[in-house]
């Protein structure tokens, strides 16, 4: 049923929950093999213990998005591991929301550094891989929040518009072997909100993600992209609760 999934290598940041461990639970499933990355690597062993317990096949290692050379390393070992690199999925994020006059500006550089910084040593990891293999899907998790802004989350959104306009951008200048894939998700459970240092915005948060889907219908929209044909891509996707306005 999924013949474009199995077999195929994916490597993904920000494994340790939410969105990108449902992934990887969803995309194993489905007989991908599946490199874990996040900085909670007790989280990750315990995924894996869980996915290999199914027969999946799987490996992890710990990962700081921020740190390029550690991408180079956690790709290179999916590299050595299972002997290629079909798809990364650069999903780790933080969202720890405010209003700019708090002037929470280490948490803005955070931000910037896991969200934009991360996702673009995702890239510059994968791509020579990718490259020489001939072949090869980058996937971004950007969010609802790369088409609209909304109070408290000027510079989440700010790294989630860059997140897009680099996707857009690789996507345009990339050769036929090469697919990019943009994934907006609106409100969906996960541990996101707990990053936000504001009380009073965490629990307004709280309040706002009780209409939240769950991470599963993010999971399958990145397996929609992967399971496509080779001269099919899926540039974008957004997936929002119904309840949504
Ligand atoms: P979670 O907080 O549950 O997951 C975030 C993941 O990112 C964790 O695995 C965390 O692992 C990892 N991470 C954070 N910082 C780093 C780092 N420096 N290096 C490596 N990994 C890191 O939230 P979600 O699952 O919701 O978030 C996943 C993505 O989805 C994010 O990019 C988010 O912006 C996006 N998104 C989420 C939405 C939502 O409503 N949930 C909506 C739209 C987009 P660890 O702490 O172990 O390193």
């Amino acid at each position: 049923q999924f013949p474009g999934i199995e077999g195929k290598v994916v490597v993904i940041t920000g494994a340790s929950s939410g969105i990108g461990e449902a992934t990887a639970r969803h995309l194993a499933s489905l007989g991908a093999r599946v490199m874990l990355g996040a900085r909670r690597t007790e989280r990750l062993e315990q995924l894996a213990a869980e996915i290999r317990a199914v027969g999946g096949a799987v490996h992890f290692a710990r990962l700081d998005v921020t740190d390029l050379e550690d991408v180079r390393r956690f790709v290179a070992l999916a590299n050595t591991t299972f002997g290629r690199v079909d798809v990364i999925l650069n999903n780790a994020g933080v969202m720890p929301l405010s209003k700019l006059e708090a002037l929470k500006v280490d948490e803005w550089n955070r931000m910037i550094d896991v969200n934009i910084r991360g996702v673009l040593h995702g890239i510059a990891a994968a791509l020579p891989v990718m490259q020489a293999q001939g072949s090869g899907q980058v996937i971004n998790m950007a969010s609802i929040g790369a088409h609209a802004v909304s109070p408290t989350a000027a510079v989440y959104c700010a790294t989630k518009y860059a997140v897009w306009a680099i996707s857009e951008g690789l996507r345009q200048e990339a050769g036929p072997n090469l697919r990019v894939t943009v994934i907006c998700p609106g409100v969906t459970e996960s541990e996101l909100a707990d990053s936000i240092s504001d009380e009073q915005g965490r629990a307004e948060m709280k309040e706002f993600r009780r209409i939240a889907i769950g991470p599963d219908a993010i999971a399958r929209a990145v397996a929609y992209a992967i399971a496509q044909p080779a001269d099919v891509d899926v540039s974008e996707i957004i997936v929002r609760p119904t309840a949504s306005i």
